[in-house]
């Protein structure tokens, strides 16, 4: 069975490189050449962990990667797409690039004998799938069902975890018109995947199920972090121990209850944005969706207000932000609480250095020279007023007083309580910790 591609992302490229890995005939297609001369160094264009060592490995067995759609769509019995879907300026999805995609798959398929099936990986919002089909059927002049088939099957991978989870998904969604298109999808899994639990359903459902598990996600989120900021007004309360408790209840389960500054990243947002826009199209107000947001958003203020109260001012002072990707294991820093953090405290005119094992170059292109930037704890620490924790990486975690020692004002600010106060010879301030 061969295999295509088609956006080579932290989707695509994770997905590509674990079939490659194992053997399977894979063709990966990116518009982006630079992106593509990269891979075929053997080097993803993004940071994640595993992911390199897998890719040449993929490279030497079964994998090529090229920008060639044309013999993709010819040679591959399954196009998976996973191109971006990001948001509009309106805060819709964004279906520029799938739908382009689609086009080019049904204007190559007018001229070819082959009969893939057209795999959506892609998050994108219901009824997608059977738009991106007509636009198939308009470009091939072929139909659905009989000259190729498609099929929704989102994807629920976490960044950071990409490969793993790639390897060992929770879920395996397959949302298709007809048994027989998603069989074949099926068998090609069961081929890859032992142990995966399959839900079967058609696909404007299968779309629906990405959007819903993603917004739960982000309720999680922003419950807990509501909680926190509740615990913080309450001497002596903390969350941890309050999320540890209702975690071990079954009915709510103990991840996605971190409090912190609030979910980023490149999924959560405009996931949740995409619902709330298409709900809003069939004239349903999404009241918890909308609260949801609104929670996430008031977190990074919630995070300036708290930072006032302690520093009184920015103006002129050195604060150094530990981290800068929304997530540790990642250098990804699409709608990255800290790089908006940032934002807000240079308007308030504070000095700025900005530390991260990997996002750093990633934030450049945003902020530019407006900041400093270094890949040194103690460069990041030094003279500094202010140390604020807002990725947690494991390294944060390894903060000592031997460290802290080179700041001038020894004052750390960590929400994500990675720290533990009574070790630290420093004004140690955690978010979601009530203060006594
Ligand atoms: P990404 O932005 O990292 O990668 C998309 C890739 O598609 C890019 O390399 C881009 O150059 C390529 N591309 C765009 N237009 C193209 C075209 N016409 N032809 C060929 N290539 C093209 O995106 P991603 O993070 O991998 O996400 C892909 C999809 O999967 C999105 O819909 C996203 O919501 C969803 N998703 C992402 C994650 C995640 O954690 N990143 C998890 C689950 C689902």
């Amino acid at each position: 069975m061969k295999i295509g591609i088609i956006g080579t992302g932290f989707v695509g490229l994770s997905f590509a490189a674990a079939l490659g890995s194992k053997g399977y005939q894979v063709l990966a297609i990116d518009s982006d050449l630079d992106k593509v001369k990269k891979i075929n160094t053997g080097n993803p264009p993004f940071y994640e962990p595993k992911l390199s060592t897998l890719l040449k490995e993929a490279l030497k067995k079964g994998l090529e990667v090229s920008s060639d759609i044309e013999q993709a769509v010819k040679t591959s019995d399954l196009i998976f797409i996973t191109v971006g879907t990001p948001t509009t300026s309106e805060g819709k999805i964004n279906l520029k690039s799938l739908k382009g995609v689609a086009a080019e798959i049904g204007q190559i398929l007018a001229h070819s004998k082959n009969k893939p099936v057209i795999v959506i990986k892609s998050t994108v919002v219901p009824e997608t799938n059977r738009a991106i089909k007509e636009i198939i059927e308009k470009e091939s002049k072929k139909k659905s069902g009989k000259d190729f088939g498609i099929i929704s099957n989102p994807e629920f991978l976490r960044e950071g975890r990409a490969v793993d989870d790639t390897f060992n998904p929770h879920i395996v969604v397959i949302g298709g018109e007809d048994s027989k298109t998603i069989n074949k999808v099926k068998k090609f899994y069961e081929g890859f995947y032992k142990n995966v639990p399959y839900i079967t359903t058609n696909t404007q459902t299968a779309e629906m199920i990405k959007y819903a598990n993603n917004s739960f996600l982000a309720t999680k989120i922003s419950f807990i972090n509501q909680i926190a900021n509740i615990c913080q007004s309450i001497p002596g309360t903390n969350v941890d121990d309050v999320a540890k408790a209702i975690g071990i209840d079954p009915r709510i389960g103990k991840q996605f209850l971190k409090a912190g500054p609030g979910y980023g990243g490149s999924c959560l947002p405009k996931d949740l944005r995409a619902l709330i826009s298409f709900s809003e199209n069939f004239g349903q107000d999404p009241t918890l969706l909308k609260a949801v947001q609104k929670t996430n958003t008031q977190q990074v203020e919630n995070l300036i207000s708290f930072m006032t109260k302690i520093l009184t001012r920015f103006e002129g002072k050195k604060i150094s932000i530990l981290g800068l990707s929304f997530k540790e294991d990642s250098d990804d820093i699409r709608e990255s609480v800290s790089i908006n953090l940032i934002k807000k405290l240079l308007k308030h005119k504070a000095k700025i250095v900005a530390h991260d094992p990997m996002a750093i170059e990633n934030t450049r292109k945003i902020i530019g020279d407006k900041i400093s930037y270094t890949k040194s704890i103690d460069e990041a620490l030094k003279d500094s007023e202010c140390a604020v924790i807002m990725t947690p990486w494991k390294l944060y975690s390894k903060l000592n007083n031997k460290d802290l020692k080179l700041m001038k004002n020894k004052i750390i600010v960590d929400t994500r309580r990675l720290l533990i106060k009574k070790k630290l010879d420093a004004k140690y301030y955690a978010t979601g910790l009530g203060l006594k």
